[in-house]
């Protein structure tokens, strides 16, 4: 195994004014001003150019969107209107479609300084069979760590719900997918490169049945629940007529309520909802660049980590982003957060939901922080552009004047981005055959 020091970085979201020693890819030390590594390291990097963050973590997603961005029958809508043009033109993908998707998402997310990874992948239009396998593959090229969340719907128009036929599976396929599954690629414990979460796409997307059997599936392997919930007000709406309760009592009336699940969005909660969220210590991923193309609404986030909830970040599907860039995310966050509440939110809470705070999200306590036996994963940035000339505080810099790539990325230990380029990756080569594909989707 191979030790690295990041020597004297020009600023670290740590106290590590020296650097950082990486053994055997984790953080070993974290050096104060002068000190030196305790034992002969294989290699320097000379950090001084570079602003050190914990490698972003991105906890919702839908990759399979990259090919619909700004998609014509869609653009300038809210969400119900959104999806109900969207989703016959989804059932359009297949897999070659989603291999694209995925690795241009994740090459995007990781270009940004994202070194760990959700998706939720609800879709399953006939051949699709294979969409968790392709996800895996790809991260693993990558060489990125992901939770790929086996999302479901069962619950189309002819039934109350909002989808159509042709992209809903039948109940016990999935439940026989989703245990598939996690027996083939779930890893437990410190430096997991992969981990299963199930992920029952919406209250208006599939039974009351499927959720609480995958509730009871994932207590029995051990493994995280996502959804997205109380996103809208016309989902509020629904659930009332549909369940007769609330989005939030749905939740807990299908076992949810609980610390395996994050949710997406979690816009539309009240006082009481907030304290039950933090009580049963349920993860809320906020979506800012999202909430705001779909004029969703904004997420409690001080009141929700006030109460005890954890606020994650994501950069949310590519069709309602519509990019990938986690780093832009963090950047919308601070302002948002700024116009809901007051100029105390900063640059810092932004840049801990999207560290920390998504880390939690995902169950995860050994990624997330620059701290000693932490993962060595760890997004690296320099102010070496225009928008950065003139700036005095590195850290700010970075969420204020908008830093958008990242100049090298580490993930447990080993460099995945290097002079701005993943490895491995022909980004042209990429877009070219990303675009083609995208084509028979307009
Ligand atoms: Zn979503």
């Amino acid at each position: 195994m191979t030790s690295i020091w990041i020597k004297s970085p020009l600023a670290v979201l740590a106290h590590a004014p020296a650097g950082i020693v990486v053994r055997d890819g984790r953080i070993a030390e974290m050096l104060s001003g002068g000190q030196q590594p305790s034992a002969t390291v294989d290699e320097v990097f000379d950090a001084s150019r570079h602003v050190v963050l914990p490698g972003l973590v991105n906890t919702h997603h839908h990759f399979y969107q990259t090919l619909t961005r700004a998609h014509p029958e869609a653009i300038n809508k809210k969400l119900f209107d959104w999806l109900v043009a969207l989703y016959p033109i989804w059932a359009r993908l297949t897999p070659e479609g989603l291999r694209l998707a995925t690795r241009l998402a994740l090459t995007e997310l990781l270009m940004s300084g994202v070194t760990t990874t959700s998706d939720h992948h609800y879709l399953f239009p006939a051949g699709l069979d294979e969409a968790m396998d392709i996800q895996v593959e790809e991260a693993r090229r990558l060489g990125m760590r992901m939770t790929v969340t086996r999302g479901s719907m069962n619950l189309s128009r002819k039934d109350g719900g909002l989808p159509p036929d042709s992209v809903v599976q039948d109940e016990d396929d999935i439940l026989a997918d989703c245990e598939r599954v996690i027996g083939r690629y779930h890893q437990k414990g410190d430096g997991a490169m992969i981990q299963v979460a199930l992920a029952p796409c919406s209250p208006f997307t599939v039974t009351r049945s499927l959720m609480c059997a995958c509730g009871a599936l994932a207590e029995k392997h051990d493994c995280r629940l996502h959804t997205h919930l109380a996103e809208t007000e016309d989902e509020d709406r629904f659930c009332r007529a549909m369940f007769g309760m609330s989005p939030l009592d749905y939740l807990e009336d299908t076992g949810w309520l609980g610390p395996r699940t994050w949710l997406a969005h979690g816009i539309h909660f009240s006082d009481s909802d907030v304290a039950r969220l933090g009580r049963h210590q349920v993860g809320v991923c906020h979506c800012p660049t999202s909430n705001m193309v779909l004029a969703s609404g904004q997420c409690r986030t001080r009141e929700l980590e006030a109460a005890g909830a954890a606020v994650g970040l994501g950069v949310d599907g590519s069709a309602s982003n519509d990019s990938s860039n986690l780093m832009e995310g963090v950047r919308h966050a601070l302002m948002i957060n700024r116009l809901t509440y007051d100029a105390s939110v900063t640059h810092l809470d932004a840049l801990r939901w999207a560290t920390q705070g998504s880390a939690r999200c995902l169950g995860r306590g050994d990624i997330g922080e620059i701290a000693i036996g932490k993962q060595a994963d760890l997004a690296l940035f320099t102010l070496d552009e225009l928008r950065f000339s003139g700036a005095g505080d590195p850290l700010a810099a970075l969420v204020l004047c908008g830093a958008h790539r990242a100049d090298r990325v580490m993930i447990g230990g080993a460099w995945r981005v290097i002079d701005g380029q993943p490895r491995g990756i022909d980004v042209m080569e990429l877009r070219a055959a990303h675009g083609a594909a995208a084509r028979r989707f307009l």
